[in-house]
């Protein structure tokens, strides 16, 4: 499932040949995605400029003047770009076509994704609650600290919780604990302030370089079969469960904690 640093890593490969560029046509194939694509949305693209694309959480915004498509890539989706038309597969959903014949096409085979259409970011439902962006100068152990006060859920589900930090998703947040040194199932209201901020720091260094390897796939994101990595040799305790841990060889555990198995070390991280 593509979580924030393929969407970064896919908001970077299109932008340089997207942003600027004219609407000429929006190509729907099939409506029925996790939520069905506006049948006005290719009216509201046509003829607009891509002034900008952002991301938000998992959701990359395609800004113009009058308003915003929001795409989302569920949990299997993904944008190609194409210089020349190809025909379509069975799961291409989506081509936006642009004036310099670039295509950006949407791939989904299990049509969890999103296409919708806002004239406002700031007020629509899907973006309105979420919480702050990891890289934001905003986010800080400070405030991960002050927003754990009295809060009885672990440490692992806090900052899995989109309404506090978007984009920690399961591996991140597997990593980011044992690089940290925090026991996943402790209440987040038992975690210091010193441990929130060595926690906010692993957070934005995980995510970072998860990014960074992403990255080193970026230079064949046109016409490729654009796969972002996944840094799956760097990590340390997810999917390890019963494997020695690297840093001091005991065997690592396999807890659930919400429903999502996680993995870590009980020596390292206590
Ligand atoms: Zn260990």
């Amino acid at each position: 499932m593509p979580e924030l640093p393929e969407v970064e890593t896919t908001l970077r490969g299109i932008e340089p040949y997207i942003i600027g560029n004219t609407v000429q046509a929006v190509v729907i194939r099939h409506y029925g995605l996790r939520w069905p694509i506006p049948h006005d949305l290719p009216e509201k693209l046509q003829g607009q400029v891509i002034q900008q694309v952002k991301r938000r959480a998992k959701y990359l915004l395609l800004e113009t003047q009058t308003g915003s498509a929001i795409l989302h890539l569920g949990m299997s989706g993904r944008l190609q770009v194409l210089n020349q038309a190809r025909s379509a597969q069975k799961h291409d959903h989506v081509d936006i076509q642009f004036a310099n014949q670039i295509i950006l096409r949407f791939t989904d085979p299990r049509r969890f994704g999103a296409l919708l259409w806002t004239e406002n970011t700031a007020t629509h439902p899907l973006l309105q609650q979420l919480g702050v962006e990891p890289f934001d100068p905003t986010f800080s152990g400070k405030y991960l600290w002050l927003r754990a006060q009295n809060k009885k859920i672990s440490i692992k589900s806090f900052i899995m919780d989109n309404k506090i930090v978007v984009g920690v998703g399961n591996i991140y947040a597997a990593e980011s604990l044992f690089l940290a040194g925090i026991t996943p199932m402790v209440p987040a209201q038992s975690i210091s302030l010193d441990q929130f901020q060595q926690l906010a720091k692993s957070i934005k260094l995980i995510l970072r370089q998860a990014i960074k390897q992403g990255g080193t796939t970026l230079k064949d994101f046109m016409n490729s079969e654009g796969k972002p990595g996944y840094f799956s040799q760097s990590l340390k305790v997810y999917g390890r469960a019963g494997l020695p841990c690297f840093q001091c060889g005991t065997l690592l555990t396999l807890v659930r904690i919400g429903q999502r198995s996680t993995v870590f070390c009980q020596r390292c991280q206590s």
